[in-house]
């Protein structure tokens, strides 16, 4: 169960993985926070219209990787925090999912050299954590769940996207292509498809050079 907070993290941050899951037969499925709406552009400047153009290209990139199952939460993309309410919706839907291994954004990252993390990121990965303990295994938390067939559920594995300090790196370089696939879908996000994809490749380079290696690295947490 992917758990993030915008519509094309899922494919960014951990595309090759989850597209690795999927070829030896895990049943993956996402829940993204917020419809992404203020990743607007000149071609697409109105957030209300975005709402269901990012739900839509969100869809058909899961489908490119082989994820069926794409939920919402209703958030508004830019303002998630992670309160208590959050806590209650996210731990609704994993135990409905009743996922083995949980996938996050680590909510430690603030900034790293050159960039600041989204908030958003960070509040979706403190959610989900805050979720998974204590709240999903115990049944005296949120107990009107246990009215809606919801009892506690104890997650296996917690897979944090772009940690601050990695322990477990998967090379995906094999599903470079099946990702960018799959980001080509967020048609509102990546601009000129040539100019995108020239930009990537270039990125892959400054990172492993002439080796055509893609790696996604993650903190793994045996719970
Ligand atoms: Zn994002």
């Amino acid at each position: 169960m992917v758990i993030l907070a915008h519509p094309d993290d899922p494919e960014f941050f951990l595309g090759g993985t989850i597209a690795e899951w999927v070829k030896q037969g895990h049943e993956v499925s996402y829940l993204l926070l917020t419809m992404g709406q203020r990743g607007v552009s000149p071609q697409f400047p109105d957030p209300n219209n975005l709402e269901k153009v990012r739900e839509k290209e969100q869809r058909n990139a899961a489908a490119k990787l082989g994820v069926g199952k794409v939920d919402f939460l209703d958030y508004q993309d830019g303002y998630l925090v992670p309160d208590i309410e959050a806590r209650r919706k996210v731990t609704r839907e994993i135990r409905r999912t009743r996922p083995d291994i949980v996938a996050t954004f680590d909510p430690l990252l603030i900034y790293q050299t050159g960039l600041i993390n989204h908030p958003d990121h960070r509040a979706a990965g403190q959610i989900v954590i805050d979720a998974i303990f204590p709240a999903v295994g115990n049944s005296a938390f949120f107990p009107e769940f246990l009215d809606e067939g919801l009892p506690p559920h104890q997650v296996e594995e917690l897979w944090l996207s772009r940690p601050v300090e990695a322990n477990f790196e998967l090379d995906v370089s094999h599903n470079w292509q099946l990702r960018l696939d799959a980001l080509l879908e967020h048609v509102s996000q990546v601009g000129e498809p040539a100019a995108f994809l020239e930009q990537m490749e270039a990125r892959r380079r400054t990172r492993w050079g002439e080796e055509r290696r893609y790696v996604e690295s993650f903190r793994r947490l045996i719970l």
